[in-house]
């Protein structure tokens, strides 16, 4: 059977290079892969793409839920290669290649005490992660990945080679700022670098039992935490292995993820009403180096897992919607089986709900339901789950979703998801893109 080992040793046993999409329910077989090496050879993988009149997809890191990375018959143009970072310590900035994976951009910014805010999987790529928004540990103290941006460049449906910034093709830069892959090939993107070397982080685990009276003390104190206090919610079960202790090991608990980036002689501080509030059953909360955090995760999500999950924005959690929470995380299908409240409150809820595509600025959290397993005879018992979960929690939920945590879902969603911004979006698409070259992604049509 192919799995995680037989992909392993496969891996080990090549010379080159082992190409791999994230997720295995996705297979798709594209007819040609175009391994770019730079903005030269992108040019010419789009024209003879237009040309040919190909099915064009864009892959960056390879990690989206539905696998938009990659296109059936038509042509792959695989940014992987392109995956350089360069560090201005004197300007604070940071620019990583188009086919760059976050664990680049933490490896190169660490060095200068520096970090730019992306999600809690290492090796996810920057391209779809940034052009979706980009939410994690950083979301509350410096916003989404996408209000770091300061610039990207791209390859155009046309062929043209343009910079889309707040100064130039501003509309361009509005549009890449939430609206995925739809307007082009981003070869480089620069950032704006925060300070950021040493957390204060990691989980707290409790049993489930105390699921719902976390879950009513979370919601109070997020919405009032300062921003340099973020913490994610979560179900899970405990994987058999360490850090966990044995006592623990397959138990479903719930847990925040927390990341602090105040001053350290404050934390033990900070995390004392926390930690009174309830004693945790598994407090692995300290100091910890920003890439660490960024990676802690990483082991547990492989790639090569069945990945199916369900997503929407939430504004308020009401004792209904945590009865509903704590009656599906009972129900958690598999040991990588999760659900997660990210706060997208502090910082990021700052920045207008026009000022990027990014629709939902006044929500509290982006919810993610994610139902995983190695297992491909598992496939239906994970998506069932999300799904179920998914329709029990949407009446609670703001509308539309995060766009980068959503299956292909159809049309409506992918509005429902942009809110107002969609027509505006669709404008763009329309002067960039009139025929719909890029169109694997979450689509907007051109109108
Ligand atoms: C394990 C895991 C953890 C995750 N954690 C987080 C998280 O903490 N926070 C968060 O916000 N999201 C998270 N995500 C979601 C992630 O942001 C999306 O899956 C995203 O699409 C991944 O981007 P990618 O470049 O790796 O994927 P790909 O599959 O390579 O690309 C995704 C989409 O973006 C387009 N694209 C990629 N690069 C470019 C480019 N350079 N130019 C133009 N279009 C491009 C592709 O065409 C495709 O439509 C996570 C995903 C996984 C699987």
């Amino acid at each position: 059977m192919l799995n995680e080992e037989t992909i392993a040793a496969f891996r080990a046993s090549l010379r080159g290079e082992l190409i791999e999409v994230y997720n295995a329910m996705i297979d798709r077989r594209p007819r040609l892969i175009a391994r770019c090496a730079d903005v030269a050879d992108v040019m010419t993988a789009v024209k003879f793409g237009r040309e040919q009149k190909l099915l064009v997809a864009i892959r960056g890191g390879g990690h989206n839920g539905p696998g938009l990375g990659v296109c059936d018959d038509g042509l792959v143009i695989d940014l992987s290669r392109m995956n350089y970072v360069r560090v201005d310590p004197k300007k604070k900035t940071v620019v990583a290649g188009g086919g760059a994976l976050w664990r680049d951009v933490d490896h190169a910014t660490h060095a200068f005490g520096l970090a730019v805010p992306s999600g809690i999987i290492s090796t996810t790529g920057v391209g779809g992660l940034t052009l979706g928004g980009g939410i994690g540990y950083l979301t509350r103290r410096y916003g989404l990945t996408i209000d770091n941006l300061l610039a990207v460049e791209m390859v155009l449906a046309d062929g043209r080679f343009v910079t889309a910034s707040a100064k130039e093709n501003a509309d361009l830069f509005w549009a890449v700022r939430g609206g995925g892959g739809n307007f082009g090939v981003v070869t480089s993107f620069l950032f704006k670098g925060q300070p950021v070397h040493t957390d204060y982080g990691g989980p707290m685990l409790w049993p489930m039992e105390d699921a719902a009276e976390i879950l009513r003390w979370y919601r109070s104190f997020i919405a009032k935490a300062p921003d340099d206090v973020n913490g994610f919610f979560a179900f899970h079960t405990v994987p058999p292995g360490p850090p966990f202790p044995e006592h623990l090991y397959h138990k479903k608990m719930c847990g925040i993820v927390w990341c602090y980036t105040g001053p350290h002689k404050k934390a033990e501080k900070v995390f004392q009403p926390i930690r009174k509030f309830k004693a945790p059953a598994l407090d692995l909360v300290g100091p910890i180096p920003h890439p660490a955090l960024q990676s802690l995760f990483d082991g547990l999500y492989p790639p090569g897992l069945q990945w199916y999950w369900k997503a929407d924005f939430v504004r308020t959690l009401p004792d209904e919607a945590i009865a509903q929470h704590v009656k599906y995380a009972a129900k958690l299908p598999t040991m990588h089986a999760t659900m997660h409240l990210y706060p997208i409150n502090g910082a990021a809820s700052r920045v207008k709900n026009g000022a990027t595509p990014w629709g939902y600025r006044d929500a509290t959290w982006a919810e993610v339901i994610v139902g995983v397993d190695p297992d491909p005879a598992n496939k239906e018992k994970i998506s069932t789950w999300a799904k179920e979960y998914w329709s029990a929690l949407h009446p609670y939920s703001a509308g539309g979703a995060y766009v980068n945590f959503m299956m292909e879902e159809g049309e409506d969603r992918i509005r429902a998801t942009y809110g107002k911004n969609y027509d505006r979006l669709a404008k763009i698409k329309k002067r960039y893109d009139p025929a719909n070259l890029f169109r694997v992604n979450q689509n907007i049509k051109p109108k």
